[in-house]
């Protein structure tokens, strides 16, 4: 089995084998085996001494027994106690305990029938940005469906099985119907009886545990890792941990992250932070302070320098306190501010102020017409506009020119390019 003889006191062979660490749990163990497994399996051309090992490293560390003799005495100590048999069982024995047959059915196997994945669960997991920027860990409980231990998926309890009347052991029943005159429709479904297996259980033999199903329903608690940086529309895999069925291999439950809205930040361009400040006018001329929260509490203090004049509409930005970046959280995105300046109401100020105002203020440019411009003017009234009156005449106007740009496909740059420049 192993031509290198080891060393005597070397217990750590088969965990390297593996590719894990000597205080891996038996679950961990189960994937790194199953992982490799595939992966070196004969039939997809893998190497058959690697395949051997992997099983007999697996077969002696998923026994707490001989794990225990192993990590004590090395595999020597195994040899002896087990009668000198280095690799007792047929790795392709083993690795079927996991996956039924044959896990990639045809292609030159002799064993078993062929062997379909089973689908992943994906759940969608709203998490907040707070939790985002710092990180977070979530037990979530789910229940899926696990082979059931005491018949280990047969769902007899002498493992034996009959054709299902109701299909012919096919696994699927078609139905004919009459839709119409002469019409006849025919479908094809899963077989109620025997729920696609084609196999029947008799009364007597059907697994107490398991009432035949082959599964039972498990409730298992699950901690998604959420790193800090990572970003909505992310995936977080949970390997072979979705529902469990016979001859299949497990797939995947799947977290897909779905940022929630933050009432104050919205993250932009990868991992910078937009947040809106409005000013009043005073402090937009005059200078301003205030204490920002972040999202980690912090209380960031945000003030104009002296003289500055903040315009509406302005940006600002500050360095590295945006979002960190995934798997790199000492290096953050900017935090970028954008002022908005609240003008006073119509009507505040009385005609003496506004003298003041215009003492202190740049002269405007209308001050200068002279009398004779003013007798060419003609005489206009103003008045409000809402923004949603603007929206809707900018829809109207970009309807008008898609028309236009249908009929007449040579001339479209030109407009396309105003329109995205509103
Ligand atoms: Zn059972
Ligand atoms: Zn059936």
């Amino acid at each position: 089995m192993f031509g290198r003889v080891p060393k005597k006191s070397d217990n750590t062979k088969f965990y390297e084998v593996l590719g894990v660490p000597k205080s891996a749990s038996q679950d961990e163990l189960k994937k790194a085996y199953k992982k490799a497994a595939i992966k070196n399996h004969p039939d997809k051309g893998g190497d058959p001494e690697k395949f051997k090992e992997l099983a007999h490293a697996y077969e002696v560390l998923s026994d707490p027994e001989k794990r225990d003799i192993y990590d004590q005495y090395g595999e020597d100590a195994l040899k002896e106690g087990m009668g000198g048999g280095g690799s007792s069982h047929n790795p392709f024995d083993i690795f079927e305990s996991f996956f039924g047959g044959g896990a990639f059915g045809g292609g030159g196997s002799s064993r078993g029938r062929r062997q379909k994945r089973g689908e992943d669960v994906v759940h969608a997991l709203k998490v907040s940005l707070e939790e985002l920027y710092n990180g977070t860990a979530k037990k979530l409980s789910l229940s899926r469906n696990a082979i059931c231990s005491k018949c280990k998926g047969k769902g007899s309890k002498s493992g034996a099985f009959s054709r299902c009347y109701g299909c012919q052991g096919t696994g699927m029943k078609i139905t004919t119907r009459q839709i119409g005159l002469g019409m006849i429709q025919q479908m094809q479904h899963v077989c109620p009886e025997c729920r696609g297996s084609g196999e029947m259980i008799s009364d007597r033999d059907r697994c107490p545990q398991c009432k035949g199903n082959k599964v039972t329903q498990e409730k298992k608690v699950l901690e998604v890792h959420i790193e800090k940086g990572m970003r909505g529309g992310q995936k977080i895999t949970f390997e072979g941990q979705a529902d469990e069925a016979p001859d299949t291999i497990t797939g995947d439950i799947v977290f897909v992250l779905e940022q929630k809205k933050h009432p104050k930040f919205d993250r932009k361009f990868g991992d910078d932070l937009y947040v809106d400040h409005n000013l009043s006018l005073t402090e937009a001329l005059c200078g301003f302070q205030f204490a920002l929260t972040h999202l980690d509490g912090r209380q960031l203090l945000i003030k104009s320098n002296p003289g500055e004049v903040i315009k509406p509409g302005q940006y600002k930005a500050i360095n590295d306190e945006g979002m960190p970046h995934h798997r790199r959280p000492f290096m953050k995105g900017k935090l970028v501010i954008q002022f908005h300046v609240i003008f006073p109401e119509s009507g505040v100020f009385s005609p003496e102020q506004c003298r003041k105002i215009e003492s202190i203020l740049p002269m405007r440019p209308s001050k200068h017409l002279t009398d004779m411009e003013l007798d060419d003017c003609e005489e206009t009234t103003l008045h409000d506009v809402s923004a949603e009156e603007v929206k809707r005449r900018k829809e109207r106007q970009h309807r008008h020119r898609e028309a236009y740009d249908e009929d007449d496909d040579d001339d479209e740059s030109a407009p396309r390019v105003q329109c995205a420049q509103q």
